[in-house]
């Protein structure tokens, strides 16, 4: 009897562990392209063009390369729209009752795939550098989980930037020499373009046509859909952005919403690219010359560091993480993040992009998009279903462990110590948006004070007991103690007007 051999959205990798055990000569491939998996929460539809697409493409690579594969297409008259319906339906018609799939890496969809009648044989998603057992291994017993204790044994395992056992440069961490503000530059590269082939165009009229009421813009799709097409979008950012890219990384500018990242995030959860493959390329340019330690080893840590880090993270919490609200919050998102008015520049900026490219770096999704939500005391589970609609790169291990842990500080600090939030002076300090802004980044109370100076003070306050005695934020209370009372009293006035205005679905 064929198996089916179940190859999902992201796991478009040719040595997928399911895709190793299975069989071209007597299994079929099932892909399908479902309604429930592009609506579960109203997806970008250019991260649903991308998927579509990259699908089609690799289905027509795994065919050359002699599989049978049995693909629905979300069009297809006979699309159960479902990824256990069609499961089903392949299994009658070709006679299958086994399959073999690669875990996915959220907890929905294999609650699902645990409920179809026929026998299932899970195998572990082997494309990550530390192993799910592994990373267990390494969390047993230790008080609490620190990305840079795993960073360092990512490191030695992988031997990437090691010599002699040692760091090369002699440090593990380079970011004293990172983060810097970034001004306009008419000749910092732009992100590289990919022409549309007709499976793409014919994907972007089909996701026009059925996903026309998500948030988001679908063209221009700049995006590459093949393992090829992400190759060059590696290349291309390792010649003209890596150098750059410790320096600029957490730079902010209204102008340029890519600065020197790498843009490669949704090609390595799609399975386009190999974490190891990219570190490497990116060693091999430190050791060529042609981009300085401290880029290189910030963008290695991204990926072998947080992205590894939060996998692990992600497998070791289980399904309850979702749920967590450790500090209570319970308000709705803001209209702002679906594209209303807002006075605040720097939001609008960011969700203007979001709107446009489905990209956002790291620093805008951290400390304009989700640092106001967790100041406006949004409930995290609304913040969680907007990650994952909005950027192309989101999927739910990922994506969760970021948003809820360590934007939202939900967990109550398993992911990381302290919550990331500020006031408006470090987006002033690190962005271009304050001088556009309708509100004055150097006011703390008042009609014309920053959001983010008054929410800051009031989200400190609020959590007081929570925070006042970690050793890094005492000096903070320590600070607002010694203000006199009438300054308090009127910042925590000024958050309290813009929480009801807020409450009240009123812009801000
Ligand atoms: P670069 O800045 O160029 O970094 C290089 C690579 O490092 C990325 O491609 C990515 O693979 C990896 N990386 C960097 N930071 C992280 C991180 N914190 N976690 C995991 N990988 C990281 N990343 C996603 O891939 N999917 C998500 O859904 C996602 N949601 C996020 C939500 C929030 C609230 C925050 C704060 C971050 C989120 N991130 C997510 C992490 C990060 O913002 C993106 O990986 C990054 O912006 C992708 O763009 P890039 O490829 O240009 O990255
Ligand atoms: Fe954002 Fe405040 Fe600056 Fe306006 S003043 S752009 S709201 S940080």
């Amino acid at each position: 009897k064929p198996r089916l051999i179940l190859v999902l959205g992201d796991q478009l990798t040719p040595d997928l562990a399911a895709l190793r055990a299975g069989d071209p000569a007597r299994d079929v491939v099932v892909m399908a392209e479902v309604m429930a998996e592009g609506t579960y929460v109203p997806h970008h539809p250019q991260k649903i063009a991308l998927i579509l697409s990259a699908m089609r493409h690799f289905a027509g690579s795994l065919r050359e390369g002699g599989w049978q594969v049995a693909y629905s297409r979300l069009d297809d008259p006979e699309n159960c729209q479902s990824i256990p319906g069609e499961l089903l339906r392949r299994a009658a018609e070709f006679g299958a009752d086994q399959v073999i799939a690669t875990r996915p890496g959220d907890w929905r969809l294999r609650a699902a795939l645990e409920g179809v009648p026929l026998r299932l044989d899970w195998l572990a998603d082997d494309r990550f550098l530390c192993s799910e057992a592994e990373f267990a291994t390494w969390a047993q017993g230790r008080k609490e989980l620190r990305m840079e204790w795993f960073y360092r044994e990512m490191r030695r395992k992988t031997g990437l930037l090691m010599a002699d056992g040692k760091p090369v440069g002699g440090r593990w961490n380079f970011d004293a020499e990172n983060r810097r503000p970034a001004a306009p530059d008419l000749f910092r590269p732009a992100p590289p373009r990919f022409a549309l082939d007709a499976d793409t165009l014919a994907v972007l009229d089909l996701v026009e046509a059925r996903f026309a009421d998500h948030f988001g813009r679908l063209r221009p799709f700049d995006w590459a859909v093949t393992r090829e097409g992400a190759l060059q979008a590696l290349d291309h950012f390792l010649a003209h952005a890596l150098p750059r890219f410790g320096a600029e990384q957490d730079a902010m500018l209204a102008g340029d919403p890519f600065l020197s990242h790498a843009l490669i995030s949704p090609y390595l959860n799609l399975g386009l690219l190999a974490p190891l493959e990219v570190c490497q390329r990116a060693e091999a340019a430190f050791h060529a010359g042609t981009a300085p330690i401290e880029a290189v080893e910030g963008f290695i840590r991204q990926i072998i560091g947080w992205r590894e880090y939060v996998r692990g993270f992600w497998a070791l919490m289980g399904h309850d993480y979702l749920q967590m609200n450790h500090l209570g919050h319970k308000a709705a998102l803001p209209a702002a993040y679906w594209g209303a008015d807002t006075r605040m520049a720097c939001l609008r900026s960011v969700v203007a992009q979001t709107r446009d490219h489905a990209y956002a770096h790291h620093i805008q999704r951290l400390m304009v998009a989700g640092n106001f939500a967790a100041l406006a005391g949004v409930n995290p589970a609304a913040v969680h279903d907007w990650y994952l609609s909005v950027y192309i790169d989101a999927l739910e291990w990922v994506e969760a462990p970021n948003t809820l842990g360590m934007s939202q500080f939900a967990d109550g600090g398993r992911l990381a110590s302290k919550p990331y939030v500020a006031s408006g002076a470090y987006i002033d300090r690190m962005s271009d948006y304050c001088g556009g802004c309708a509100y004055r980044v150097a006011e703390r109370a008042g009609p014309m004070a920053c959001p983010f100076n008054a929410l800051y003070w009031h989200y400190l306050t609020r959590h007081r007991g929570r925070f006042a005695g970690h050793p890094r934020m005492a000096v903070i209370y320590k600070g607002w103690d010694k203000r006199p009372e009438a300054d308090r009293q009127a910042i925590l006035q000024t958050a309290g007007d813009l929480l009801a205005r807020l409450a009240a679905g009123q812009p801000v």
